[in-house]
């Protein structure tokens, strides 16, 4: 069986726009660099979530919050992005949006749940059972077996696997052998062959032969597949709501996660509280044993102000709990009302979980600025931009928003292509600028001649 990481994909198109995004971009002294890990500017908000990362890696951020205020497009998603990624490899990031909890089927706390869930990510320290050490020649009385016969029968193979406790006769499946002889493998070469699959692995020739293997197998091995040889440590990343879909999928075609799998065999299709609470025990106990690391990921909750009071309560509590992501809200509102209530507050967040939250703003970019990001994000998508056009591109940026902007690269490049040039030029620019029209201009449209429309 193949262990093959579960990744969740829904929220990936959300994320691509961000992939220039490496991290925060900040010096040792956890000064900002003008442009670092493809942020640009934004300088004080980035060395401030630069001190947030240092409270959460000192775990001093349980039961706290940030968020992040400012205008739209002035990166507030960017940043929370950095702060995942300056976590640590393979440390999830789940963004939403407040209004995501409005549906007609599941409940808003239901839907709360999940993302915190996609939001906290558990790694997994597999001992996988593998064969490993170097191929060797044997002599006709070292390949004398004493479950019978030589070495290469028809059901067979023994190959000698010198290991730091001498040599191991290994009594290979056929398949095994085979699968050694397409590797290529050779006497001298060191292998670890995955008792499991059966899969070979070349790890490199003798004199790479590292010393901490410690077969602890018998002298002479019956290798029918799955068996025992020796382990080795096989990492996986999974979210706590990965564990959730594979466990609640109806029995047959589960074997996503093999040890979750063997501890919980449900027959029920669906994401329960109960099956989130056996989950939730058989982590904890996994985390207790050392078998499973918690890797608490970012949520990123954008326009908080969406949320209505019963969210509100909820998160309350779910930021208490143990199992919880960090948290960064972002809102471009000021003062305004607490959906579900007619109390005004601050970005219509409640006091008490705003008491919780430190609070980052983000500022408006410079004309160049955005030709930069604008620049940043071309390379992204590999797209080729004209200097002339890229700086019209960021006065656009600065007259409408930095995301039209963007956006403006792909029918851009489009436009080139038809036109048989690689490089968008400015001519490309005003003629997408002309074709389509940003938010501010479209409303000012529709307002200016609002005779012509329904009402
Ligand atoms: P907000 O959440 O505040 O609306 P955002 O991060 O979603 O902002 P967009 O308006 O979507 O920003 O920005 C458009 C593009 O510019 C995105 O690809 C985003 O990653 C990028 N971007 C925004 N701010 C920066 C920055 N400071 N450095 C580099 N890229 C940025």
């Amino acid at each position: 069986m193949k262990i093959e990481e579960v990744q969740s994909t829904t929220k990936a198109q959300r994320v691509a726009v961000h992939t220039h995004v490496k991290g925060l971009g900040l010096k040792e002294n956890g000064e900002a660099m003008g442009v670092g890990a493809g942020l640009v500017g934004q300088e004080k908000a980035r060395e401030a979530a630069g001190v947030v990362v240092d409270l959460i890696k000192a775990k001093k951020m349980a039961g706290r919050a940030l968020l992040l205020a400012g205008a739209p497009g002035t990166g507030k998603t960017a940043l929370a992005l950095g702060v995942s990624q300056e976590l640590g490899p393979k440390v999830p990031f789940c963004p939403m949006v407040g209004s995501e909890v409005y549906s007609s089927e599941v409940k808003k706390t239901e839907i709360l749940m999940e993302h915190f869930r996609r939001a906290i990510g558990l790694r997994i320290k597999e001992n996988k059972e593998v064969y490993e050490g170097e191929v060797t020649e044997l002599t006709p009385e070292e390949t004398e077996n004493p479950l019978g016969g030589y070495g290469r029968t028809v059901s067979h193979v023994v190959i000698g696997l010198k290991t730091t406790r001498g040599l191991k006769q290994l009594r290979l499946d056929p398949s095994i052998y085979e699968a050694l002889q397409k590797e290529g493998v050779a006497v001298g070469d060191v292998v670890y062959v995955e008792a499991n699959s059966g899969a070979v692995k070349r790890v490199g020739r003798s004199d790479a032969y590292a010393t901490e293997f410690d077969l602890e197998a018998e002298e002479y091995v019956p290798l029918p597949k799955g068996e025992v040889h020796k382990k080795k440590e096989i990492v996986q990343d999974v979210t706590l709501h990965d564990l959730d879909v594979a466990n609640a999928r109806p029995q047959g075609g589960q074997d996503v996660l093999s040890m979750m799998g063997q501890l919980m065999k449900p027959k029920k299709t669906e994401i329960t509280e109960k099956l989130r609470t056996e989950i939730n025990k058989v982590v904890n106990r996994y985390i207790d044993q050392g078998v499973a690391e918690l890797v608490p990921g970012v949520l990123f909750v954008d326009e908080v102000h969406m949320l209505d009071i019963e969210c509100f309560t909820y998160l309350n509590r779910a930021l208490e709990s143990s199992l919880s992501p960090i948290v960064i809200f972002a809102t471009n509102r000021g003062v305004c009302t607490i959906r579900g209530t007619d109390v005004l507050a601050p970005h219509g967040v409640p006091v008490d979980l705003l008491d919780r939250m430190l609070i980052i703003r983000t500022m408006p970019y410079s004309i160049p600025e955005m030709e930069m990001i604008v620049s940043i994000r071309a390379e992204a998508e590999s797209i080729e931009v004209e200097p002339e056009a890229l700086t019209a591109l960021g006065k656009i940026g600065a007259e409408t928003s930095l995301r039209y902007a963007v956006q403006m690269l792909t029918p851009g490049r489009i436009l080139a292509e038809t036109s048989g040039r690689k490089k968008i030029n400015i001519g490309d620019v005003e003629e997408v600028d002309g074709l389509f029209h940003d938010a501010k201009a479209s409303a000012q449209l529709l307002a200016d001649d609002a005779e012509g429309y329904l009402h």
